[in-house]
């Protein structure tokens, strides 16, 4: 039987919707949740991911602004311009869209925001709080595709979780955000010896790659709940890590891309804004 899809897109609508609310009702203590973006340069991906964020803010209610800075920014005038937000009321949320110019110190610069204004939950400070099992701020794409898993109302304790991918964006926080939930986790990378191995046996599998159709349909349990992090570009199609026609056959639930994992990204950077400035009216 073809698997369930979890449908982003869906997903994101009902949520979006239930932040619309709490920013309204926010709105009516006097505070506006607001969010900056920090734009280097003219990478066109990334001046897409930052119009689709204002659209996101816009469609919610999240005031939102975003500082175009140019190409040739100095390491000291990104770090000043960080800082000014920092001390900015107006902005509960700060995020530095990456990648930056190469010349530029991404981790130098991602330490800089204030860690309760860190939406995009990069900042060590964020990154330890999960390893830890303390609240902080949880990195969007991971938050996202819990949800996701959440849905499918499946009891997650004592499940055997495989992530495949250990980047400190998503494979990693997801992993711990699986081992939270009383998963068996598996992280997996590019020198695992004999992957199929490791991903057969997940109830739980989730790829975060970036290698088109990686995870064939033989490398899934049968009844797994497959989660598709992967945005790949092929002859103009965005494409995930998972070979979807295969996997559909033998999962029980799967993401598709587009309109699965990606589409949440976003409405978790929104949630996490809207969950700065309401923790700021609690810090009053
Ligand atoms: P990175 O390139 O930072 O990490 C990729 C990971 O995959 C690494 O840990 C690498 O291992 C591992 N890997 C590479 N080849 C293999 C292989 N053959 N077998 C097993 N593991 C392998 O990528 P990101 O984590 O930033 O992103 C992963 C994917 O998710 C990309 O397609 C990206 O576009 C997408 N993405 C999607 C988002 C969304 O909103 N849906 C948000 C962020 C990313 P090693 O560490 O050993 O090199």
């Amino acid at each position: 039987m073809a698997a369930k899809i979890l449908d982003g897109k869906k997903m994101s609508e009902a949520l979006r919707l239930q932040i619309s609310e709490r920013v309204a009702a926010l709105k009516q203590q006097g505070i506006t949740p607001g969010l900056a973006v920090i734009l280097v340069g003219n990478d066109p991906a990334s001046e897409i991911y930052v119009r689709n964020k204002e659209k996101g803010c816009a469609e919610t209610g999240i005031f939102s602004t975003t500082i175009h800075m140019s190409g040739e920014t100095s390491q000291q005038e990104l770090e000043d311009q960080i800082q000014a937000l920092n001390a900015d009321e107006r902005f509960h949320g700060i995020l530095v869209q990456l990648p930056l110019p190469a010349h530029l110190d991404e981790r130098k610069a991602l330490e800089k925001i204030l860690p309760e204004k860190d939406v995009d939950g990069f900042h060590p400070v964020n990154a330890g709080q999960l390893l830890n099992g303390h609240p902080g701020v949880v990195a969007c794409t991971p938050k996202g595709a819990l949800y996701m898993i959440h849905q499918t109302g499946i009891d997650l304790t004592g499940k055997e979780a495989v992530v495949v991918g250990r980047s400190n964006i998503v494979g990693k926080p997801m992993a711990m955000l699986l081992l939270q939930e009383n998963c068996t986790v598996t992280l997996c990378h590019s020198r695992t010896i004999n992957l199929a191995e490791h991903t057969r046996r997940a109830d739980i599998l989730v790829a975060a790659v970036g290698k088109a159709g990686l995870i064939r349909g033989d490398m899934i349990k049968p009844g797994a709940v497959v989660i598709d992090v992967g945005i790949n570009r092929i002859d103009g199609k965005v494409r995930g890590d998972v070979a979807f026609d295969e996997a559909e056959q033998v999962a029980s639930w799967i993401t598709p891309v587009p309109g699965g994992v990606g589409r949440m990204t976003i409405t978790m950077l929104l949630q996490n804004t809207l969950e700065a400035a309401e923790r700021s009216v609690h810090a009053e």
